[in-house]
């Protein structure tokens, strides 16, 4: 069994290394990888994400420097 990417929540795999959207029912290549579905959600159902990774937002924080003076 192929991994499981969660990209493919949102597509249907076909056969020669094409998928279906489930929400719109486009055909994608795939080429073997899930870059081409993960373009497609990205452009196309953006909201599909927001949705699933709202727990995912981390901030970086710029980390304070602190500066050590030299004494000669
Ligand atoms: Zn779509």
């Amino acid at each position: 069994m192929p991994p499981k990417n969660r990209f493919w929540e949102f597509f249907e795999k076909l056969e020669n290394n094409e998928a279906r959207c489930r929400t719109c029912s486009k055909i994608i290549k795939t080429c073997g990888n899930t870059t081409n579905l993960k373009l497609h959600i990205a452009k196309m159902h953006n909201t599909l994400l927001e949705k699933r990774s709202s727990e995912n937002t981390v901030h970086k924080t710029g980390a304070k420097k602190n500066q050590t003076r030299r004494h000669s």
